[in-house]
């Protein structure tokens, strides 16, 4: 399971692409080393080469004549203008920047902006892929809702998962997110079923290469050791903050031991993610821990659906962090997404994909369904005649949603998020001369209301060349999907799941 079917011979982890072009953090170097196969060398894809040692300590970097967005009010925005990296960190944003020992990444033609964050996502359920298109979370009692997101995900195919199957569900929902422009994710992982499975998770993040916050949830069995394993996985794993991973503690409060995990969780100083759903008979608990002051700055609140005015309120005081998975929660019945809510509060609220089993992982959808879900709501009060509505949405703020509100969200916010000297360099290139955005008249709403994933030309995660011309590096897909495809088949079968293509 430790094989990645990554390409390069020294770089099975978070410099899976880059290990020609640099030196790879030493703990990702020491963490791979074991698993690392031999075979060639990456290469750039024809047409234009990467130049030779871009994020490598020192090195310097120029990203030049882009459109860029630095989504940071002090940098501001550059119709036409440049991003200087060294090593691993935006060291200037600006327009004509001098740098000319530095290697040069033309950018004409490309939007400039800082990576998606996606602040929730169950990549274990990558080999479940569009399984539940039509669920919704929980049975109604109907029988065209007796397949649903808890009977059939959670209790069935989620319960005959090895860590294998963990490992390469990580690894390819990370890719896939990766070369889509998202380069940080939170990963909701429900499926600690034994220490060896939080082991496979962690290393599936970790071999995807992209910045990733481990989100320690529960699982199930008689091996699992949730949360109690907590402190050995931080030891191991998370001992420095100067790596690409870091962790979050779920405590989830429909689960027995809720207390305990949240006690736990800022022990060790952690983020405290869960979900937060009306529908799931969550209202009254979330109530009574409003009503005790246990809401903090570390609180991750996921949907948010349904909850009362009065939780809504010391959420807000206390600093807590909303994450909404807009078209999860119109399509699965978690209850309409809380957008005004939040707005109305002013709380820093994030995007999220949630579960591709039912839906895509990309972000130009979550930005479109965010933005139009809002305008949808304003737009009916002002036709209903009301004498006053909230302002429309502007693909701006969609776009500061699905970047540095998430940044904000997992305390990421010192190292991404944004285009700001200092950060690390997480970075994406959108291609604004393409078929079905060109010509270029308004750089968010092209982002927004124009671009999809065909558009994520070039990806940088910490400096490094992920994605070059549209292409992933280092990464053997084709064998990658077939290791998926196994672990899809394991799946089903041990389940007792029929795969009807048709249903
Ligand atoms: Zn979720």
């Amino acid at each position: 399971m430790c094989d990645p079917g990554l390409e390069d011979p020294s770089a099975s982890a978070p410099a899976a692409a880059a290990a020609p072009l640099g030196a790879m953090p030493a703990a990702a170097a020491a963490a791979a080393a074991p698993s690392a196969p031999s075979a060639p060398a990456p290469h750039p894809a024809a047409g234009e080469d990467l130049p030779d040692g871009i994020g490598a300590p020192g090195r310097r970097l120029l990203i030049r004549g882009g459109a860029v967005l630095s989504m940071d009010p002090a940098v501001g925005n550059y119709a036409t203008g440049d991003v200087l990296v060294e090593g691993k960190r935006i060291v200037a944003v600006g327009s004509a920047i001098e740098a000319p020992d530095a290697a040069l990444i033309e950018a004409a033609g490309k939007i400039v902006m800082p990576g998606f964050i996606d602040t929730h996502h169950h990549q274990f359920e990558t080999a479940l892929r569009s399984q539940l298109a039509h669920g919704i979370l929980i049975n109604d009692g109907r029988p065209a809702n007796a397949r649903n997101y808890y009977e059939t995900i959670l209790q069935s195919f989620s319960m005959v998962y090895r860590p294998q199957d963990v490992y390469i569900s990580e690894l390819f929902g990370g890719l896939a997110q990766l070369d889509a422009g998202v380069t940080t994710v939170m990963d909701v992982s429900q499926i600690h079923h034994s220490p060896e499975h939080s082991d496979a998770a962690i290393a599936g993040l970790r071999d995807a290469g992209r910045r990733a916050v481990f989100g320690y949830f529960e699982g199930w069995g008689d091996k699992a050791k949730y949360p109690g394993d907590a402190a050995r996985l931080r030891a191991q794993y998370f001992a420095s903050d100067d790596q690409l991973l870091t962790m979050a503690m779920g405590g989830e409060i429909y689960l027995p031991g809720a207390e305990e995990s949240w006690k736990i969780g800022r022990e060790l100083g952690l983020k405290i993610a869960l979900h937060v759903v009306g529908t799931f008979g969550m209202r009254d608990t979330f109530d009574q821990l409003a009503a005790s002051g246990a809401f903090g700055p570390d609180n991750i609140f996921i949907h948010m659906t349904g909850m009362s005015d009065m939780a809504w309120k010391a959420a807000a005081d206390a600093g807590a962090h909303v994450s909404l998975a807009v078209p999860i929660e119109m399509h699965m019945r978690h209850g309409t997404p809380p957008i005004q809510k939040a707005r109305d509060l002013g709380m820093t609220m994030s995007l999220s994909s949630d579960v591709e089993c039912t839906m895509t992982a990309d972000f130009f959808t979550q930005m479109r369904a965010l933005i139009t879900l809002q305008r949808m709501s304003v737009n009916e009060a002002a036709l209903s005649g009301a004498s006053d509505y909230p302002d429309l949405m502007q693909c701006i703020d969609a776009i500061g949603h699905a970047t540095i509100a998430g940044a904000k969200g997992l305390g990421l916010e010192a190292r991404t998020g944004s285009l700001t000297p200092g950060k690390e360099a997480d970075i994406v290139l959108l291609d604004a001369e393409a078929l079905n955005v060109a010509p270029l008249n308004n750089v968010p709403g092209a982002v927004v209301t124009l671009m999809d994933r065909s558009n994520v030309d070039t990806v940088l995660v910490a400096g490094r060349v992920r994605k070059w011309r549209g292409r992933l590096l280092g990464v053997d897909i084709g064998r990658l999907r077939a290791e998926l495809e196994a672990s899809r088949d394991h799946l089903f079968a041990a389940a007792g799941q029929d795969r009807n293509l048709f249903a």
